[in-house]
């Protein structure tokens, strides 16, 4: 493998990557397959800060389309990725790595505030930061969280994992003959509503000149191939 790409990374991961093959909640054995390969790019001195959704235990949206105030089920869905992130937390420090939850809203109990400062403090001597609660207001998603975060601590990407190997024309899973973009600007991908991240998060980062790679966090090896470079995925930039 080649030199290192990106030194600080912004890994950018569904709250239903978490749950594996359940249709709800965490599974102990994927979190900790996660870990590991994020374990790796710390090895190699990669600076890994994290955000993780939390639609695998709630999601606003749906709540409210049920009748529930919107931004109070948001608010539920930011303690969902609260509840995440420490999950994520515990695997990461059972493969030796340091690690920091920063909380969008304040619950000193269970997690440092987040305040961006600490923030790349952390990331400057190695820990693995976990940005939970997404933006900490309502009517966000932690993708917008994801491309916030990763501009405020100057990530050199963010690299959103998915279940899939990267940007596709159509569906893959219902079309087999869908073909998967190798790069796109982010422009493209706003225009034609790609589903890369959403449309708060894609201009954001394209104001931001911020590139993205999608790909699939599944295939072992992915976020080392991501960190140096490798056509892996998609690169939206
Ligand atoms: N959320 C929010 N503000 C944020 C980030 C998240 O209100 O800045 C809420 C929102 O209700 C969302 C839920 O948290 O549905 C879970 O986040 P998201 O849907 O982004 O998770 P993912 O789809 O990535 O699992």
């Amino acid at each position: 493998m080649g030199s290192i790409r990106y030194s600080r990374i912004l890994l950018k991961l569904s709250g239903e990557a978490l749950a594996g093959d359940l249709s709800f909640g965490i599974d102990p054995g994927t979190v900790n397959a996660i870990s590991k390969e994020i374990a790796e790019v710390v090895a190699e001195g990669v600076e890994v800060a994290l955000v993780i959704g939390g639609g695998n235990i709630f999601r606003g949206m749906a709540a409210s389309e049920q009748g529930m105030d919107r931004a109070n089920a948001d608010y539920m869905g930011m303690l969902a990725t609260a509840m995440n992130s420490l999950a994520l937390q515990d695997s990461l420090e059972k493969q030796g790595l340091e690690t920091r939850v920063l909380s969008a809203i304040t619950m000193r109990e269970v997690a440092e505030p987040y305040i961006r400062r600490r923030a790349i403090r952390h990331l400057e001597k190695s820990r693995v930061v976990i940005f939970a609660a997404g933006t900490g207001n309502p009517f966000f998603t932690t993708d917008t969280a994801a491309a916030l975060r990763a501009m405020e601590i100057k990530a050199d990407a963010i690299l959103k994992g998915t279940k899939v190997d990267g940007v596709y024309d159509k569906d893959p899973v219902k079309n087999p003959d869908a073909v998967r973009y190798e790069n796109l600007t982010h422009m493209d991908a706003l225009k034609d509503q790609l589903r890369v991240m959403d449309a708060t998060a894609l201009s954001l980062a394209m104001d931001n000149n911020l590139p993205i790679v999608v790909f699939n966090l599944f295939t072992q090896g992915n976020i080392k191939r991501v960190v140096h470079g490798e056509n892996v995925g998609t690169l939206v930039q």
